[in-house]
């Protein structure tokens, strides 16, 4: 039987110290080894998982927000993501100077039409759903030459569910639709303001050409050539105070975006940036407030900036994916040259926000149940 040995330092039995007085009575050096061992191997863990705690700590109130280990993670989950739902900016370029633009013309790139089939081609064979042309202004580059190619390609060969188009609704010619209407499932036009004087302060207008007359001819057209119109318009210090119930119910989007302005650094903020947007932005409070007085609208779909940031999969010009989670826009290298699994992983995508905005929605056009 052992005897009690108690611990010349606290005087419990079972301290680690008795232990070791226990067998170094009685000589037993393999068992004295084991038990510093673990001892050293305790101290170990306890330590590191102090050191872990304090570095997320830091990381978490340095500014950076994402851990080196929580960024891993974050990456491995969007590896697995599909990209089901893809903005393709093919185009910075534009004929309008919106005051907040945040994605200026910083170059005036466009890819070759066939390299641009080849990565939309990658993006249809790892799950795209629905594909939506932007810019820029989608319809400048090859007078929508180039657009109508892409959306037929789109909806012809790769036989994508939604087809859809941004834009701000300035150069589309009723020969488009004539061209190419069939293949388009969605169009949305920009207009933040039913007054004229507001769009021109926002800087939403070219010439003297009347954007809200525009609107109306655009929504005609989508009725007489089948396309599903929707409206997307910008909240900010401008709009904020208006009233624009009685015009969105008359033009009857099947859906009306509703965006609080947003800054993001090297576009629309910062040094390297071609606007300052910092006059535009508007506070949370007041972007509620925008959305309480048209709630009675019943295609209004609001999109804060928290929702905004990082719940779209944006490709740019090269094809690359852009990175917003650290508020400016980071590039992924280019699905053409490394692949969508292998690019996506830099795209910063947060899927969750994508479907708690409501990212997923009827958006095929034989779907809608539309009366044209
Ligand atoms: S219409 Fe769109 S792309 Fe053109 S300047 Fe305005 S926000 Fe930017």
């Amino acid at each position: 039987m052992r005897a009690q040995v108690r611990c010349a330092w606290c005087g419990h039995s079972r301290c680690n110290r008795a232990e070791m007085m226990f067998f170094s009575n009685e000589h037993s050096s393999p068992k004295l080894l084991q038990l510093c061992l673990d001892t050293l191997h305790r101290i170990f863990c306890f330590f590191s998982s102090v050191c872990f705690w304090t570095l997320r700590r830091l990381w978490a109130t340095e500014g950076s927000h994402v851990s080196p280990v929580d960024r891993k993670l974050e990456e491995r989950q969007i590896q697995s993501t599909t990209p089901a739902s893809v903005n393709y900016h093919f185009t910075r370029k534009c004929n309008y100077k919106c005051g907040f633009c945040f994605h200026t013309a910083k170059t005036s790139f466009v890819l070759p039409l066939d390299e641009a089939k080849r990565g939309l081609k990658l993006l249809k064979a790892s799950g795209m759903e629905k594909i939506n042309f932007s810019g820029g202004e989608p319809f400048l580059h090859d007078r929508g030459e180039f657009l109508g190619k892409l959306v037929q390609f789109c909806k012809l060969d790769l036989q994508l569910p939604s087809v859809s188009i941004v834009s701000n609704g300035s150069m589309i010619k009723e020969n488009w639709f004539q061209k190419y209407g069939d293949y388009l499932d969605i169009l949305a036009i920009s207009c933040d303001s039913f007054d004229e004087t507001t769009n021109q302060l926002i800087g939403r207008t070219q010439g003297r050409k009347s954007h809200v007359d525009n609107l109306f001819k655009i929504r005609n057209w989508c009725q007489q050539y089948k396309v599903a119109f929707k409206i997307n318009s910008v909240i900010n210090t401008f709009n904020v105070d208006e009233d624009m119930r009685e015009q969105i119910t008359e033009l009857n989007p099947v859906r009306w975006k509703v965006f609080q302005c947003l800054l993001i650094d090297g576009e629309n903020a910062g040094e390297a940036a071609l606007r300052e947007a910092e006059r535009f932005v508007i506070s949370d409070q007041q972007f509620e407030e925008f959305l309480d007085r048209h709630s009675s609208v019943s295609c209004l779909v609001p999109e804060s900036n928290e929702k905004m940031r990082n719940s779209y999969l944006i490709l740019d010009e090269y094809m690359r994916f852009l990175d917003c989670r650290e508020g400016r826009k980071d590039p992924s290298k280019s699905i053409l040259d490394v692949g969508v699994k292998e690019a996506i992983c830099f795209s910063g995508f947060d899927e969750k926000m994508f479907l708690k905005r409501g990212g997923k929605y009827v958006w095929s056009k034989a779907d809608m149940k539309l009366e044209w």
